[in-house]
């Protein structure tokens, strides 16, 4: 029987009980029972964000509700600050030019997160800007920023802080109205462990006033319908309603013993990940203060060729790894310890992992990597 073990930052590996319950016959979305769903599923929503103002739910992929955050919030010629550490980074910044607005594009060195000092640096010399755009967790680099400094300063200012949170909800955490976070975007398809389909975006007071007073042309994305609906518990469009089903019942697994706790093991499986990279001869490509607890991505010299280490453990294992993006293409590996994965998918990884970079001619000692995860994860 062939294994297919998804390791990768999206999709990212779904459980059993999430696959039975995507497994169902579909309902109507127009009966009171979707509507119940509806209801849990908005205040589940709110409480993983940290939110007691709106959240939306978009038939779309991760960059649906980016997308959505930005058509609803620029006009053509606005001014926009984008920050770039890494592939996702610059999505916003091809967003922002795609809306016709004029992107002030703030590049941090890939490796670390924006700071709130370049952060207030770049707001006083644009204090016109209308917004920054972030990344909570940069997928291709993982790295992750203080998002809760960068919130505290932005709460000062009259721009909003929109975040990319597409790999970072349910893992990272997040205290939305707290830290001051203007814009939450995300999808299901990665710490929430289910398929690609719902675009999550959520949005403060001073975000909603923002788009109510935006006169840039939306249609399906126009979160103004999607607030209005929200209203009636409903959403303006036909939902993906079998993964809106599902992403209830996701929701509920994550906080089932709180959030905190679970939020905790994902940084216990990410310093496993940094242990056994080490205890190879590897090393992790974030700096040590920038570290995402959704992924890790471990360097791999170019010799031992990471694009044919990641085909032959998914094509010959079926354990699949991510290979790198943009400028980390062909230098490093990533694996995931977000959503539904636990401290033996990554042993598995570890060890399916070890096995090929020996048969590539790496040099280390059979097992190292496994034994340097096993104390971290029995500290
Ligand atoms: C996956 C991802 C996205 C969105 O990708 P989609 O393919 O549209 O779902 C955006 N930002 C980050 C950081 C991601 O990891």
């Amino acid at each position: 029987m062939k294994r297919n073990l998804l390791l990768t930052p999206g999709p990212s590996k779904v459980p059993v009980e999430l696959c039975e319950v995507l497994g169902k016959p579909i309902i109507h979305h127009r009966t009171p029972q979707f509507q119940q769903i509806l209801k849990e599923v908005f205040a589940n929503l709110k409480t993983l964000i940290g939110t007691s103002s709106d959240v939306y739910l978009l038939a779309s992929s991760g960059t649906g509700a980016m997308e959505a955050a930005v058509g609803n919030l620029i006009n053509p010629g606005d001014k926009a600050i984008t920050v770039e550490y890494g592939k996702f980074g610059e999505r916003w910044t091809e967003l922002v030019k795609a809306y016709k607005a004029t992107p002030i594009v703030l590049k941090v060195a890939w490796g670390r997160a924006v700071t709130v000092e370049e952060i207030k640096k770049v707001l006083a010399d644009n204090p016109d800007a209308k917004a920054v755009f972030l990344t909570q967790c940069e997928t291709s680099t993982a790295v992750t920023p203080d998002l809760a400094s960068i919130g505290a300063f932005m709460k000062t200012t009259h721009a909003a802080l929109v975040v990319d949170a597409v790999s970072a909800l349910g893992t990272e955490p997040i205290r939305m109205d707290d830290w001051g976070v203007d814009v939450y975007c995300s999808g299901s398809h990665k710490g929430l462990m289910l398929p690609p389909g719902v675009g999550i975006v959520a949005a403060s007071a001073k975000a909603i006033a923002m788009i109510s007073a935006s006169t840039n042309v939306r249609f399906y994305f126009d979160l103004r319908k999607a607030r209005k609906a929200l209203a009636d518990t409903d959403t303006p469009f036909t939902p993906a309603i079998g993964i809106v089903i599902a992403l209830n019942e996701a929701v509920k697994m994550l906080m089932a013993d709180g959030i905190d706790k679970k939020q905790a093991y994902y940084l216990k499986m990410a310093q496993a990940v940094w242990a056994a990279a080490e205890a190879i001869g590897l090393s992790v490509y974030a700096q040590p203060a920038f570290r995402s607890r959704a992924l890790t991505a471990i360097m791999i010299p170019e010799a031992l060729d990471p694009k044919k280490l990641v085909k032959i453990m998914r094509d010959t294992h079926g354990i699949t790894f991510a290979g790198g993006q943009g400028e980390l293409d062909g230098k490093v590996v990533r694996i995931a310890h977000m959503g539904a994965v636990d401290e033996y998918d990554i042993l598995t990884g570890l060890s399916c992992l070890e096995k090929v970079l020996k048969q590539a001619g790496h040099k280390f000692e059979l097992g190292a990597s496994l034994a340097a995860a096993q104390k971290v994860f029995n500290s």
